[in-house]
């Protein structure tokens, strides 16, 4: 076994979204940053391997992209430029959300649209400019080194079987939803973090078209209708004049994997626009499948001897249901946290002292709220089993309204978008000015 000693290091393990966000954000502060990737690099715009969710629709909501751009100054026109789609969120989608029909009107939210390989090559394109981001590629991280509760390094196995240690001030575990920290914790023994987890049991099938014509020209989203209606389904332009199709389901026994069952499912949706936009186009790759059993969060903040300068960010501290798409959006606003927190020690990580237990608090500031939102849907799925949020049929019958009341009302709408894409709290849906706004809406809509 041999050893590697330096000084101001940061490691990353794993170079996904979460792990590529915040090693720009540890370039400002140490010498050298590693990422430590198991997969080989990424040559072509395709989804890798170990990240099997980018063959599917990736949606990047606002506040995510306000990050992106605040940590890469100009990548958003860039990747419009490249060809990413930028729409309107509520004239350019079509939206059906518990049996009506959202209001379209120009919002002014923006968002662009793109597949997950073409947002992350772009990410990875800055990154080899940063001359302190160094990668190793086809290497996999087996273990954290600890020294009187402090991370000091990790241990490496390259593909050819070589074990080493590699030496770093801050280690920062990115490895996604697989995470291995909650072992290599329990075997130093430093106990096992408090998880909360909640089973959905989801399912993703999707594939790309070419040249799709939806007939309103822009995207088409049909939410499941819980509890009577568990399916649901996508179109969204993306890149290359190419159209994602997703489908998905909460608790069904046999979901879509090849072509016929594919477009059989469309015709069960509650409506009928993506059957009728995809009956006779030419998909361009096969349907992939992915299965999302269940919704996971640690609270390492609430741990006794978890080592300082050992930060868990991304999927592997929590994973939220896909379909709120708000995974890379968090990932991108922990590591501004992780930002904010290291400007206040003088861009010193050197001294990690408490600096696990204050960012963790602040990631799971940032969790709650995308947490309670998806919580608050799908527990509204009679397969929806754990730990339910404080309030939840409170929350749910009001949320209902508000659902109804975009269907009519484009403050209450625009306010709901705002939510969602995690740029106001929920909270504001409650102001007394939005619930005399909600309740007339929903009078006028006979809805009870
Ligand atoms: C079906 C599906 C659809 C989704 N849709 C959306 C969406 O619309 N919008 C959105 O914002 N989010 C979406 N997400 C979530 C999003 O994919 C993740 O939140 C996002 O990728 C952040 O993940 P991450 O970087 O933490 O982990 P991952 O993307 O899972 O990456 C982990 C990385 O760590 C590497 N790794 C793992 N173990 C090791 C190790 N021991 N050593 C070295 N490297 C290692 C892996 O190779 C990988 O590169 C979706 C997820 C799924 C499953």
């Amino acid at each position: 076994m041999s050893k590697t000693v330096t000084k101001n290091k940061a490691i990353i393990i794993g170079g996904s979204i979460a792990g590529k966000l915040a090693a720009r954000v540890l370039s400002d502060f140490a010498e050298e940053v590693i990422i430590v990737e198991k997969d080989p690099k990424c040559e072509q715009r395709l989804p890798r391997t170990s990240v099997p969710q980018g063959f599917h629709g990736h949606a990047l909501l606002k506040s995510g992209e306000e990050a992106l751009e605040e940590l890469f100054p100009g990548i958003v026109d860039e990747l419009i430029a490249d060809g990413a789609v930028p729409s309107d969120f509520a004239s350019e989608l079509s939206w059906y959300h518990h049996g009506s029909w959202k209001v379209q009107f120009k919002s002014g939210v923006s968002i662009i649209q793109q597949s997950r390989p073409f947002l992350e090559e772009h990410i990875q394109r800055r990154l080899e400019l940063i001359p302190n981001i160094f990668f190793q590629y086809e290497t996999k991280v087996k273990g954290v080194v600890v020294k009187e509760n402090r991370a000091i390094g990790v241990t490496l196995t390259t593909k050819n079987g070589n074990i080493s240690d590699l030496f770093a001030d801050i280690v920062v575990d990115a490895s996604g939803a697989g995470s291995a920290t909650p072992r290599w914790l329990k075997e130093l023994g430093l106990g096992v973090p408090p998880k909360t987890e909640v089973k959905v049991d989801l399912f993703y099938s999707s594939r790309k078209y070419c040249s799709l014509s939806p007939k309103n020209g822009g995207s088409l989203l049909i939410y499941p209708n819980p509890p009577i209606q568990n399916l649901g389904g996508a179109i969204s332009k993306i890149e290359n004049n190419e159209w994602m199709v997703t489908l998905l389901g909460y608790g069904v026994k046999h979901p879509p994997f090849n072509d016929e069952q594919f477009i059989n499912y469309t015709k069960q949706l509650d409506d009928q626009g993506i059957f009728e936009t995809i009956k006779d186009a030419d998909p361009v790759t096969p349907v992939s499948f992915y299965r999302f059993p269940s919704l996971s969060r640690y609270h390492y903040e609430n741990m006794k001897h978890f080592p300082d300068g050992l930060i868990v960010i991304g999927d592997a501290f929590s994973r939220i249901n896909p379909v709120f798409a708000q995974g890379m959006s968090i990932a991108a606003l922990e590591a501004l946290a992780l930002k904010k927190e290291l400007s206040k020690r003088e861009g010193n990580p050197g001294n990690p002292k408490h600096l696990s237990k204050k960012i963790h608090r602040r990631f799971s500031r940032i969790t709650d709220i995308p947490w309670l939102i998806a919580l608050s849907e799908d527990f509204r799925f009679k397969t929806t089993s754990g730990k339910k949020p404080f309030g939840l049929p409170f929350l749910q019958w009001y949320v209902k309204k508000v659902v109804k009341a975009c269907s009519r009302n484009t403050e209450v709408y625009g306010q709901f978008i705002h939510v969602l894409h995690l740029k106001a709290h929920p909270i504001t849906l409650f102001s007394p000015k939005m619930m005399l706004k909600i309740f007339a809406s929903v009078k006028k809509s006979n809805y009870i």
